[in-house]
């Protein structure tokens, strides 16, 4: 495992739980509106300084009792080797386990999911099926994003989706789609773009979502999802 960062509390990122975050570094998507590059572009990557897993255990030991989860984040923590093997460690310690992934291995997330090795994953879905390429440089299967959102459809594991409203890579045509693709599903957030440090800061030009817009497409959709909400 390849772990770029640690943050010791939240009470954000965990829904319900006072939680700590682990960031891995490396992914196989090129968002744009990626706030993590540090995380993602090798030039950066190797620049980042590094937290062994025996120091993350290490951490996780002396705050049992008093964190109750770990998000998994990254980067994309399912191109980890050796992800199986930490997680299964953050069980023995009796930790809630919370991943966050761009659905690119989708037969990983279901072994993790058999063996409960997660109790809870987020799943990004990011614009629109049929313009993931944008995202991807045509790296990434289409099928396996499609293969993940069924997987989770099935409820095995607590879940939910979520897309950033990032300006023109997705439009409320792409949420249309994509609420096609999901409906039913429990819980699917929308989540406003941060015009802050990100991967390709030429997106900060494009016309960003209206807040009045946000809030009719959230309140269009809601019917079809246990719970649907901006954040
Ligand atoms: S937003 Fe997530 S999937 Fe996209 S490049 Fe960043 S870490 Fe990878």
């Amino acid at each position: 495992m390849l772990f770029g960062g640690l943050q010791k509390t939240t009470l954000v990122d965990y829904p319900g739980k006072v939680a700590a975050t682990v960031f891995t570094l490396g992914c196989n998507f090129r968002c744009p509106f990626c706030h993590n590059p540090e995380l993602v572009l090798p030039e950066l990557i190797a620049k980042q300084p590094r937290l062994t897993e025996k120091e993350i255990l290490k951490f996780l030991k002396d705050k049992q009792g008093l964190l109750e989860g770990l998000c998994v984040t990254g980067g994309e923590p399912t191109l980890q080797l050796g992800l199986e093997s930490f997680l299964l460690k953050v069980k023995k310690l009796s930790y809630q386990i919370k991943l966050d992934s761009n659905g690119s291995q989708p037969q990983l997330l279901e072994k993790l999911i058999d063996q409960q090795l997660v109790d809870y994953v987020a799943l990004d879905l990011k614009t629109s099926l049929e313009k993931y390429d944008l995202l991807t440089l045509g790296e990434v299967p289409k099928e396996s994003i499609l293969a993940s959102i069924n997987l989770l459809k099935k409820g095995k594991v607590a879940y939910e989706f979520r897309t950033t409203l990032a300006p023109g890579i997705v439009t409320e045509e792409d949420v249309s789609k994509i609420v096609e693709l999901i409906k039913g599903a429990p819980r699917y957030f929308l989540q406003k773009f941060r015009p802050t440090a990100i991967l390709d800061p030429t997106l900060l030009k494009q016309k960003q979502w209206e807040e009045a817009t946000i809030i009719k497409v959230c309140n269009q959709i809601k019917p079809y999802f246990g719970e649907c909400a901006v954040r």
